[in-house]
């Protein structure tokens, strides 16, 4: 059987546990008028709880320990914090000695086992998602708004990055997007690699040269070390020229992350994105600006779509000529950059500059955005939870990674549903 200290404050915040002949355990009857506000920060477990302990009616904090001993292992001995606990509710009691300082109950014998049992299963299982054979058991009702605040969260976790970027750049808004969307077009593999060669190069400096796109590209590619070798072909070697020149004059330092290219499609490869990055640079000026301001999210796709200049409708790779085929970003591509930079540098825009026309702007492009299918979706939908938007495939995205995978059951709407069906209706549960 599993008991953690968070099962256990989960057993309290919702009384999870038979309160019939309640007492402390030298056999003063107890009465939980309120069980208090859990608390996540520094100190006692439940605050403003109120307990009626005997005749007396207690008002204060509630700590709550797997063995009584743990207190003094915790050394809430010496803690101030801790002065205010009125009830020390534990598990198993193993240390009737420390009663003198609060009450405690005990409540090893008085937790349904099928609530146990179930969060167990719950702990060890190993598949996909942990719940994945009772999901279907959860009350659909849980699911509305989860989606919404759990896209929420990942936009706040999205956005606490794209502050510290903004602080490294001084507020810069056009650079710290730069940035971000360089590191969105080297994809998952090159994402270091492609942000390095963001930050390796002033976007003034880019902005200086935006007309010449043989120079962006010089820039782009001499700083990532793809032009580190012999070339055969007059258009590579021009841009090693360019490059020697502009790498002089603004005293370029090429980065030191490698680009890879193994187990790609030719499509993807680096030498294809940066060329599409240069184009990007050269036909758009104050992109964040202009995205801020667009009214529709169909503008922004306008935006982004480009195609790399005419040598790469002839390669993949400099010196190796392949069919025909012009290098534009494609729609996925484009959809891609705009659920992970575009909506979140938006929202962050509308957070910092607490303008809620412009997060409700972010939620709504993401509300019209299509689902993304990628593997963890496509499991979703195999356990027949409905993906219908972008906001969906980031919900789940987000609980996969941030609920699932840390088991944190007791903090997500779904496993409290299911643990909550454990228990008997009657009011007090029994074991
Ligand atoms: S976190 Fe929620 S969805 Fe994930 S396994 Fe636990 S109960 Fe299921």
């Amino acid at each position: 059987m599993v008991m953690n200290e968070r099962l256990l404050q989960f057993i309290w915040q919702f009384q999870y546990f038979n309160k019939s002949g309640l007492a402390t355990v030298r056999g003063e009857t107890v009465e939980v008028i309120m069980p208090g506000t859990y608390n996540t920060n520094q100190g006692p477990d439940f605050t403003a709880a109120q307990i009626r302990i005997g005749r007396t009616i207690w008002v204060g904090c509630v700590e709550m320990h797997i063995k009584t001993s743990d207190w003094g292992r915790h050394a809430h001995e010496t803690d101030r914090n801790y002065d205010a606990v009125v009830l020390h509710v534990v598990w198993i009691n193993d240390d009737d000695e420390s009663y003198t300082r609060s009450p405690i109950i005990e409540l090893q014998t008085r937790v349904p086992k099928l609530l146990l049992s179930r969060y167990s299963a719950l702990m060890e299982n190993l598949e996909f998602v942990p719940c994945q054979r009772q999901i279907e058991d959860a009350d659909s009702r849980v699911w509305i708004g989860f989606n919404e605040a759990l896209c929420i969260e990942r936009l706040e976790r999205k956005s606490a990055r794209i502050r510290f970027l903004l602080d490294e750049n001084r507020h810069h808004w056009e650079q710290t997007f730069w940035w971000l969307v360089a590191r969105n077009f080297g994809v998952l593999v090159n994402a270091d690699a492609f942000e390095s060669i963001a930050r390796s190069i002033d976007i003034g400096i880019l902005a200086r040269h935006r007309s010449q796109l043989i120079q962006l590209e010089a820039m782009l590619f001499g700083q990532s070390h793809l032009l580190d070798q012999r070339f055969s072909g007059t258009y590579p070697v021009m841009l090693q020229k360019e490059y020697r020149f502009l790498r002089k004059k603004y005293r370029l330092q090429p980065v030191t992350v490698r680009l890879h290219f193994l187990r790609m499609r030719p499509g993807a490869f680096p030498t294809v994105r940066l060329a599409q990055l240069a184009a990007l640079i050269h036909h758009s000026t104050s992109l964040f600006a202009k995205i801020c301001e667009s009214q529709k999210v169909e503008d922004v796709f306008e935006f982004f779509s480009v195609t790399a200049n005419d040598y790469w409708h002839y390669h993949f790779l400099f010196d190796a000529e392949s069919d025909w085929q012009p290098k534009v970003v494609g729609k996925e591509m484009i959809a891609n950059i705009v659920i992970n930079s575009v909506i979140p540098a938006l929202y962050t825009y509308g957070r910092v500059r607490t303008e809620q026309k412009y997060i409700a702007k972010a939620i709504d492009w993401m509300e019209r955005m299509p689902a993304e299918n990628n593997a963890i979706v496509r499991k979703w939908k195999q356990l027949r939870v409905s993906v219908r938007s972008a906001i969906d495939s980031q919900a789940l995205l987000e609980l996969k990674s941030g609920y699932c995978d840390m088991r944190r059951c007791l903090d997500c709407r779904i496993g409290t549903n299911l643990l909550k069906k454990t228990i008997p209706q009657t009011g007090a549960a029994q074991t």
